[in-house]
């Protein structure tokens, strides 16, 4: 089998970062340790390098449709970019558009999809849009396929995907004591319709009022809903998303109070803020939850330090600018959603680590480790560690870019990071012992991704 030794990086796993050397045979890692020899591998000299396992982004919609016209992206065009921007693992969403199709056939359709294209590991979140009792049967199946994690929409009425309180409580119940995750989109749907209407009425509906129209209070109340009934029942909450100072307020409450919940925000909420809504392309920057205040994005900051929020993602979605701009002026029509598969690692690494706001251990933690806890594929991802899977990424830390444009801007016509300071860069990202982008260029076949299969049986991790 195939051997690579990666010599004289920093590695940082595992809340560390020591000076080591990594020996991979075909898939897996076999040894750790200075100095390592080994006569038949394949060298690569890593000094000067910071080392990180695979990135994992938790929280992708890659070609997302929307009646209004599709995200253009393909799996195989945004796990390439993914991959180039150091990621070798995703998780997307296979929702249950088709109200007719049980839970497990949605999932097996998009598993057969994601198949056919991926160049990274995947895995799926299921969206259940069904509010019976069917839905907490259908959820068994997929469980024992080894798919445990879950979005309810608790809003989305008008997109026919919400889901009511009953069924999110009951999900909530059922994965009480387990390793499943009940995921939700936490805002308030009848608060979001009134709103907005009022807004539609005075003729306010350009992207600049969409922050306003949908303040703080839509997200928290529903998020603080969401928790009370975690509390209640003890169930695996999972808060996609979480935007505000008062979410996080809540979140450490409910944390001390020993609730199991897991919360994620995302790059955009990190770095970008609600005045991005009053530019002249402010229709494009629409996503919910809305981008908030610069205090809010401080908070955050914060919520990683302490670790009440773990998880940063970067809800990828690819709608073309040129799309978004048909609709402007109105932005209840607006498809919602902002690219940025990937540079999340890079964004994160600049305006996170080298200001000074998280620790590099912290953000090894939240781009990748965490999310492997959380979803249930870790020790097999998200750490560097004997008999781990071999996704590594080398990064160098020296250099700087401004950014220009997104990595896959053949399928998506904008990024909105564009005049972002980028410092360092990917040179490798390995998946698997296979060498996906070196000096930052990729090759890797459409369809070598894996789907990663994750097992609930195993204890509570911490
Ligand atoms: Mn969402
Ligand atoms: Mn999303």
């Amino acid at each position: 089998m195939k051997k690579l030794l990666v010599r004289g990086g920093l590695v940082v796993s595992d809340g560390k970062q020591v000076n080591c050397d990594i020996l991979i045979e075909g898939e897996k890692i076999i040894a750790i340790g200075r100095s390592l020899s080994c006569p038949d591998a394949q060298i690569i000299d890593a000094t000067g390098k910071l080392v990180f396992p695979g990135m994992i982004d938790s929280h992708v919609h890659i070609g997302h449709p929307n009646k209004r016209g599709s995200a253009r992206d393909s799996f195989y065009t945004a796990t390439r970019s993914a991959a180039l921007g150091g990621v070798s693992t995703i998780i997307d969403f296979a929702i249950q558009w088709d109200k007719e199709k049980s839970l497990l056939e949605t999932w097996k359709e998009k598993v057969q999809l994601m198949s056919r294209e991926c160049v990274t590991d995947f895995a799926l979140h299921n969206c259940p849009t069904v509010s019976e009792p069917k839905t907490i049967e259908e959820m068994d199946a997929l469980i024992e396929e080894g798919s445990p994690s879950f979005k309810f929409y608790m809003t989305y009425s008008s997109q026919n995907r919400m889901t009511n309180d009953g069924v999110l409580y009951e999900a909530l119940r059922k994965s009480a004591g387990t390793l499943m995750r009940i995921g939700v989109h936490a805002e308030n749907d009848a608060l979001i319709n009134y709103l907005s209407e009022q807004y539609r009425q005075r003729g306010e509906t350009d992207a600049s009022y969409f922050a306003e129209a949908k303040p703080a209070i839509v997200e928290n109340e529903a998020v603080h809903r969401a928790l009370y009934f975690a509390r209640e029942t003890g169930g695996n909450l999972f808060l996609f998303h979480l935007t505000t100072a008062e979410g996080v307020r809540l979140v450490k409450d409910a944390k001390r109070d020993g609730i199991p919940v897991v919360a994620e925000t995302c790059t955009h909420y990190l770095v970008l803020d609600e005045e991005y809504l009053k530019r002249e392309d402010g229709y494009a920057y629409i996503c919910s939850p809305p981008l908030r205040r610069k205090s809010d994005q401080e908070a955050l900051w914060a919520a990683l330090r302490d670790g009440s929020v773990s998880i940063v993602s970067s809800d990828h979605c690819g709608f073309d600018k040129a799309l978004k701009r048909e609709y402007k002026g109105d932005f209840t029509k607006i498809p919602n959603g902002l690219p940025g598969i990937d540079h999340r690692l890079r964004l994160i690494y600049t305006h996170g680590v080298r200001k000074g706001k998280i620790s590099l251990e912290t953000m090894v933690d939240v781009l990748s480790t965490n999310i492997a806890k959380t979803f249930g594929m870790y020790p097999r991802k998200g750490t560097i560690s004997v008999g781990s899977d071999a996704d590594l990424v080398i990064y160098d830390p020296n250099g700087e870019e401004i950014i220009e444009r997104g990595i896959d801007s053949d399928s998506i016509d904008w990024t909105p990071y564009k005049g972002f300071l980028l410092e360092g860069s990917v040179d490798m990202t390995i998946s698997r012992g296979e060498v996906l982008v070196r000096d930052g260029e990729f090759s890797g076949e459409p369809g070598r991704g894996c789907l990663i299969l994750r097992d609930i049986l195993q204890k509570r991790q911490k």
